[in-house]
């Protein structure tokens, strides 16, 4: 069925952050995927959305001294304009705080409750949840999380604490999974990928719980209020219900169990696409994704991208530098799709002058000048008995079969490259023709064969590169009078489709050179240490800081430097050391039992070797300083913000 329709998903995007590139590449590579299937005349359903559930995101709120939707409403627009600006054009965007979702979860935990595993049991059953708990979080740690088998913030040992919960029985499908991720049926892709989970699934995973008790902000087990969902159930379901699940029984048919059905996502998330997604897909009585494609990590100029090394390119930065389209095409032909890679900075503006403005951009403009020039704007006529046309005809015939061979097999590299090596045959193609002579010499009809040639080969690749330079190839087309009526492989599948006298006018540059290095704010911020270039921030950087009434419980001096005094202090449930420089200022005696504010989640650092846990807040001018200290009673361990 090669018309059938396709559904492509990007995972959906923690609110807890601004988009990065990280989030871009998967959703503009989703996009370009989309837009490729539609030209090959098959509908496709590209949907993306967010993530809005969970501790992080309630925790992030509080900080912001906001209520958890509110919070949620105001990242979530950032997802979306940046979406917009990249050209993306999703079909829907699912937010896990919709209604639709919510009551499409309830349908599945509802569905879960009542199912019976392949040999009869209950799939899912109550348990206790064992975890490390740290008190100061409030939220339970992985052993990934601990430093020296301590809570990274608070230095304390997480207590080993367990609560009920409600547990799928994953063990119950591992056989299932596994026989329909070796015979394809379930196709998981890089081949790596596929070995990674099949060597996950001989390792036996234990049961998950699907339910939370101490986590509030989630959507309540409909059989057990008092718990939530635990957020990768919640979030999973979002492949689902946003296509119609329990509500809309057309419409999920046909996008989920009638198409192929397609999940894209980094590497990072397996387990939980590949084992639990599947796992509670069979349990609820519904296919399998037919595909996921798990893609790679990449770096940016050799490092990890991190909010401290300030290496994490904003998308928007990167479109007012090089346009929507041109940043679609220079995150999609850093490295190929798939595997590891590094981003270089360095090298955008050099990728897109040699491919953008010299190849592609050059060939249209020289073509066209002559055009305008010679033949008075319109397109002239092909000419038969051309010299060497032979090859550029081969490589042109069957360009577009090539490219979506390419892209069926999430080979978008590939597909652009197929376009590159058309333009770079063309432009040898023009050289080689040398139709200038031809005008010189009289031979106009020969001239005009040569850039009729080039205008069909350019029509060509206006399809091909339409779904990663989308606005720019209408524009292209526009160039040569067409329109977007034959926007599709079928026509560009045929040569010789250009009308002979159609005007051809282009009035400035499609990608015009760019002199200037992109450099990321991140990076240029990283180096001066400045906040921004208006020295505003944003209210989700002022939430990271966690400021906390705290009492001081004792103080002293530290031996051997006069400003420095070591204070104990109370944040009302844990007791903590920090050194701060106010011995000039103040005695020991005299801090005694002052409330102070204190920033909360600072890394520990040492001080002359002792180790500080925090940092006060202190007002300073000149020579004089004073403590901040709330000016009503409030109790310790009230956050401010
Ligand atoms: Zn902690």
């Amino acid at each position: 069925m090669p018309n059938r329709p396709i559904y492509i998903t990007t995972p959906i995007y923690y609110v807890n952050d601004r988009p990065h590139i990280g989030h871009s590449y998967t959703t503009v590579a989703a996009d370009t995927l989309a837009r490729f299937h539609r030209l090959a005349g098959r509908e496709a359903f590209f949907l993306t959305g967010s993530d809005e559930h969970g501790a992080k995101i309630s925790e992030a709120a509080e900080a912001a001294g906001m209520e958890p939707q509110a919070f949620c409403d105001s990242i979530v627009v950032h997802f979306k304009d940046t979406w917009k600006t990249l050209g993306i054009e999703e079909n829907d965007f699912i937010r896990t705080t919709d209604p639709r979702h919510l009551e499409a979860v309830t349908k599945i935990l509802t569905k879960l409750k009542a199912a019976k595993t392949p040999d009869g049991e209950d799939v899912i059953y109550a348990s206790q949840y064992e975890g490390l708990y740290c008190i100061g979080c409030e939220k339970y740690l992985t052993e990934k999380e601990l430093e020296d088998g301590v809570c990274p913030y608070h230095k304390t040992k997480p207590k080993l604490v367990s609560e009920n919960n409600w547990f799928f029985r994953l063990s119950a499908y591992l056989p299932e999974i596994k026989r329909l991720v070796e015979t394809e049926e379930l196709l998981i892709l890089p081949i790596e990928r596929r070995k990674e989970v099949l060597g996950l699934i001989e390792q036996c995973p234990p049961d998950f719980s699907i339910s939370r008790e101490k986590v509030s902000w989630g959507i309540p087990v409909p059989f057990d209020p008092k718990q939530s969902a635990y957020v990768w159930v919640d979030a999973l379901s979002n492949y689902i219900s946003a296509i119609g699940y329990g509500a809309d029984e057309q419409l999920f048919q046909k996008w989920w169990r009638d198409a192929e059905t397609v999940h894209l996502m980094a590497k990072d998330i397996l387990k939980f696409h590949c084992l639990f997604w599947p796992a509670m897909l069979l349990a609820i009585g519904e296919k399998l994704p037919e595909k996921i494609f798990l893609h790679g990590f990449f770096t940016v100029d050799g490092q990890k991208m991190s909010k401290t090394l300030g290496n994490q390119i904003d998308p928007n930065e990167l479109v007012s530098h090089y346009g929507t389209d041109a940043s679609r095409y220079l995150l999609l032909t850093q490295y190929p799709f798939g595997v590891d890679g590094d981003i270089q900075v360095a090298r955008f503006t050099e990728k897109y002058n040699s491919d953008l403005a010299n190849e592609l951009g050059n060939l249209l403009s020289r073509v066209v000048k002559m055009i305008e020039r010679q033949f008075d704007s319109k397109l002239p006529g092909p000419h038969k008995g051309l010299a060497s046309t032979q090859d550029l005809l081969e490589l042109a015939e069957d360009a577009a079969d090539r490219a979506y061979g390419e892209i069926k097999h999430f080979r978008i590299q590939g597909a652009i490259e197929v376009a590159q090596a058309l333009i770079k045959k063309a432009n040898q193609f023009f050289d080689h023709s040398a139709p200038w002579k031809a005008i010189k010499e009289d031979r106009l009809a020969e001239a005009g064969g040569v850039l009729y040639i080039c205008c069909e080969v350019l029509r060509v690749v206006s399809i091909l590169l339409y779904p990663v330079l989308p606005s720019k190839m209408i524009e292209l087309r526009e160039v040569l009078g067409e329109g977007s009526d034959s926007l599709n492989l079928d026509s560009a599948r045929e040569f010789f489709c250009l009308k002979p006298g159609a005007p051809v006018r282009l009035s400035e540059p499609l990608f015009p050179r760019i002199q200037e290095a992109f450099e990321p704010s991140g990076m240029k911020k990283a180096e001066a240490g400045k906040v921004s270039d208006d020295g505003l921030i944003d209210i989700s950087d002022f939430g990271k800081v966690k400021l906390k009434v705290a009492e001081i419980l004792s103080a002293e001096k530290v031996e051997g430097a006069d400003k420095l005094l070591k204070l104990q202090i109370s944040l009302g449930k844990e007791k903590r050391q920090i050194i701060a420089g106010v011995a000039e200022f103040y005695s020991a005696e005299e801090l005694v039992g002052k409330q102070i504010i204190v920033v909360t989640n600072l890394k520990p650092a040492k001080i002359r070797g002792i180790e500080s846990q925090g940092m006060l807040l202190a007002a300073k001018k000149g020579k004089k300083l004073t403590l901040v200290s709330p000016t009503g009673e409030i109790p310790v361990g009230a956050s401010v913000g």
